[in-house]
């Protein structure tokens, strides 16, 4: 006599033997009847609705035709579905594909410093080389080797952040020289892609560092626009931060070019409002540039939540990717996500520090809303 759990292994491995079509069936099948034991094995999701369930979903039925079977929660919603609040497939627990590649990220995680190549990844889960990498790709949308150097460039960031060198950052992120950083920056992920921007590959950016009420001020620019605004104690913090967000461009201080361009940020801090007509250059997922978009909208001096934009994207549950999009604003004071709060009226986080956000909506609400101030909408030569 089979456990239950034994029941369970051995129906899931018979869908994994399966053809696509007949497995589609028989999770069809499945999913008629409401057969809670094929719960864990794969998830459906319902395209009309946006939903997606585990097979014993007591939610009343869509046609065959609006459904689309997952492996798994992770799957379903890296392509858009939302769980569905009836059966909660999340508690389902992830699919084996997803388990194991949690594993082998974490395997990464605790060895980032080492050597991680594809003979190494494959035998910690006991698959060939060529499984292991299909499976991966099939679940994070990302080659092992992309994941890996996207977790280096990652730790990179926070140690430049935290005030350490280039060279120590590089090594203590497990890259072995510097040009391996600069090689094949990944274009296009599938996971975080605040994290992952256009690391400004063949970009030539010049910036100027003035000094503000909040500290030292650099204002960046390519010959599309303002691409960097960031905020520091040092000109080596802000620096460091614009190579954080374009590791693969070529920098150059500038500071007798485009005074206009930082004398409107230097007004803004007298109290004016900064010209909505400055032109921007920035790298945006469709995401990000929706969450953005709306966050110029909000007036000089005022201010609106994190879940009031996500219900205004129509996506109310989307509240903490808002926040992310903000915390991934390459250009502060220019998209104002300063203005962004939580729904207690709490300042939540700020890339820049919570005290200057603080100071930021301070600054804002004592200045006279009405002057308008104006700037020239010139496009540098580069
Ligand atoms: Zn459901």
């Amino acid at each position: 006599m089979l456990t239950t759990e034994q029941n369970r292994d051995q129906l899931h491995g018979t869908l994994e033997r399966q053809d696509d079509a007949s497995r589609d069936d028989e999770k069809w099948k499945a999913v008629q009847s409401r057969d809670d034991r094929f719960d864990g094995a794969f998830v459906f999701a319902v395209r009309s609705t946006g939903i997606y369930c585990r097979p014993s979903c007591p939610a009343r039925l869509a046609g065959k035709d609006q459904v689309a079977f997952f492996p798994g929660p992770i799957e379903a919603e890296q392509s858009g579905f939302r769980p569905c609040h009836r059966c909660q497939p999340r508690e389902a627990g992830p699919s084996p594909k997803a388990k194991l590649v949690d594993q082998v990220c974490r395997y990464i995680e605790a060895n980032v410093q080492g050597k991680l190549d594809l003979a190494i990844l494959s035998r910690h889960v006991g698959l060939s080389p060529y499984h292991f990498q299909r499976t991966f790709k099939k679940v994070l949308g990302i080659s092992p080797r992309e994941y890996v150097k996207a977790r280096r460039l990652g730790r990179m960031k926070r140690f430049l952040r935290n005030g350490e060198t280039v060279n120590d950052s590089l090594y203590n992120a497990g890259f072995s020289s510097r040009s391996r950083v600069y090689e094949d920056v990944p274009g296009g992920f599938g996971v975080n892609p605040g994290e992952f921007r256009r690391g400004g590959e063949g970009l030539r950016i010049r910036y100027s560092i003035i000094n503000s009420p909040l500290g030292r001020l650099l204002v960046a620019w390519t010959q599309g626009g303002v691409c960097g605004v960031c905020i520091g104690d040092s000109d080596a913090f802000v620096e460091s931060s614009l190579a954080e967000d374009y590791p693969s461009a070529t920098l150059h201080r500038s500071d007798d070019e485009m005074k206009e361009w930082t004398g409107a940020f230097a007004k803004y801090f007298e109290g004016n409002r900064l010209d909505v007509n400055l032109p921007l250059d920035v790298k945006a997922t469709a995401f990000q540039s929706r969450v953005w978009k709306i966050i110029q909208s909000i007036p000089f001096g005022k201010t609106t939540t994190y879940s009031q934009i996500a219900k205004e994207l129509g996506a109310p549950e989307a509240s903490r990717a808002v926040a992310r999009a903000c915390a991934t604003n390459p250009v502060a004071l220019a998209i104002p996500c300063h203005r962004v709060i939580g729904k207690d009226g709490s300042l939540r986080g700020y890339r820049w520090g919570i005290e200057r956000k603080h100071t930021l909506l301070k600054l804002e609400q004592a200045a006279n809303p009405e002057t308008v101030q104006k700037t020239t909408r010139q496009v540098p030569g580069n």
